[in-house]
């Protein structure tokens, strides 16, 4: 039976207190670490869980971490990126809200395993209350001695810093967020170098989302093997799911990385408001390819998803029921990256502008057959040629959309109308 770990204690008013937290056994992971073991023996800890990242990329945690030259005169930074962005995405939000000394304290031994002295929390704009919160429990953890110089006599030096970004999407893109830490536009860097090797103020740097980062200390505290328990081998670990949409139990949960994406709609969700039928669900966030109803009885982890051609990205589930038209849907989210490209690649700045415009024709019924095509093209001609993967995240939808439900977007030329907005 399968316990949660990372929001057991969210309701509890008391929770984002250090004394609290203290009482759970917090911070004790930390003393571990700081106390008893070496950077090197933390990151082959966290390798040996086989932690992936939760942000959306799913890329082995210890391995991103041993990228951080040993022999180095530079300093070494580590953020942990609370930019939480991609629609239908709000895990992160709530970590920071009720286990705001988790992320805490995941960060620090980050920090440590990496041999940083210096570490950041780079917030939403948007987060203003989260951003508080987590002023409050640095402050409380240098209160205990947990922070600053000489830490619990150990000879290890930590100072940690909240910054809050101004609410950009592309700040959660590592290299976008690194320059805006910088005090510069959040434009995404050209890779490589990669910021393990060339990051904030071009030193070493490690950039881990806030849920992976909460991870680490359970991984420490109960050891890889029991992270490797739970879940499938290769991505294991407790996951946070974000189920929002036409379902009537939406909002997060924690379960083990592998839930059967039914099983999340139906049991934990409830299944579909008002009785209606499963049109459609994008279960990773916005950006990743959509699936239709007889492909979502799959695992849901980074391979499962792959194999079938999604990805698990953010894990934000988006419930879609038969009465919703996907060309708004998808406009919707043309909308969204339009909006949020930075402009730097002419692909991505005018494709997106583009494909926002044709989606309003097909939409309003003012297309013809040749502006599908057109929008299928323009969403090839965006992939894969721009700096950072907000070119991806905004042509994917659209591939995808037009390959599994393309019957509905030649309906809305044919019939010159929407035929389900133009009903309401
Ligand atoms: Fe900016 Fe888009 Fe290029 Fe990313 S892909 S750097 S968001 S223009």
């Amino acid at each position: 039976m399968f316990e949660p770990v990372l929001t057991k204690d969210i309701q509890i008013p008391e929770s984002q207190e250090i004394d609290y937290y203290l009482s759970r056994g917090g911070y004790e992971a930390f003393q571990k670490v700081i106390k008893s073991m070496t950077p090197d023996e933390v990151i082959e800890e966290v390798k040996a869980s086989n932690l992936r990242g939760r942000g959306g990329a799913g890329f082995p945690t210890g391995m991103k971490w041993n990228f951080v030259p040993k022999n180095t005169d530079k300093p070494h930074y580590m953020v942990n990126n609370a930019d939480e962005s991609e629609p239908g995405t709000f895990k992160d939000r709530l970590l920071l809200n009720g286990n705001p000394h988790l992320v805490l304290e995941g960060t620090m031994i980050g920090a440590f395993a990496i041999r940083a002295n210096v570490a950041y929390i780079y917030i939403r704009g948007e987060f203003a209350r989260e951003a508080r919160i987590m002023e409050k429990a640095i402050a409380q953890a240098y209160e205990k001695g947990f922070l600053g110089k000489n830490i619990l006599g150990t000879g290890y030096d930590l100072d940690v810093y909240v910054h809050r970004g101004a609410g950009a999407y592309i700040c959660g893109e590592e290299t976008g967020l690194l320059e805006s830490l910088e005090g510069k536009r959040g434009w995404p860097r050209i890779k490589p170098p990669f910021p393990a090797l060339e990051g904030l103020f071009r030193c070493p740097t490690i950039v881990n989302n806030v849920e992976t980062l909460s991870c680490v200390p359970l991984i420490i505290n109960r050891g890889a093997d029991w992270f490797k328990s739970i879940g499938p081998e290769r991505s294991p670990g407790p996951k946070l799911f974000c189920l929002s949409g036409q379902v009537k139990n939406p909002g997060v949960f924690e379960l083990p990385m592998g839930t059967n994406l039914k099983e999340i709609i139906y049991e934990h969700g409830g299944g579909l408001l008002n009785g209606k039928g499963l049109k459609a669900v994008i279960p990773g966030g916005s950006s990743v390819p959509i699936l239709r109803p007889e492909e979502i009885d799959v695992s849901m982890d980074f391979d499962s998803l792959a194999q079938i051609g999604s990805m698990l990205g953010s894990a934000g589930i988006i419930v879609m029921d038969e009465g919703t038209c996907l060309v708004d849907a998808l406009l919707n989210i043309a909308h969204f990256y339009r909006h949020e490209s930075c402009g730097q690649c002419t692909p991505c700045r005018e494709g997106t502008y583009w494909a926002e415009q044709v989606l309003r024709k097909i939409e309003h019924g003012q297309a013809s057959e040749k502006d599908i095509d057109m929008l299928e093209e323009m969403a090839r001609h965006i992939n894969f040629r721009t700096i950072c993967p907000l070119g991806d995240a905004a042509a994917m939808p659209i591939m995808s959309f037009l390959k599994k439900f393309r019957d509905e977007f030649v309906q809305h030329v044919r019939a010159g109308a929407c035929p389900l907005n133009s009903q309401l």
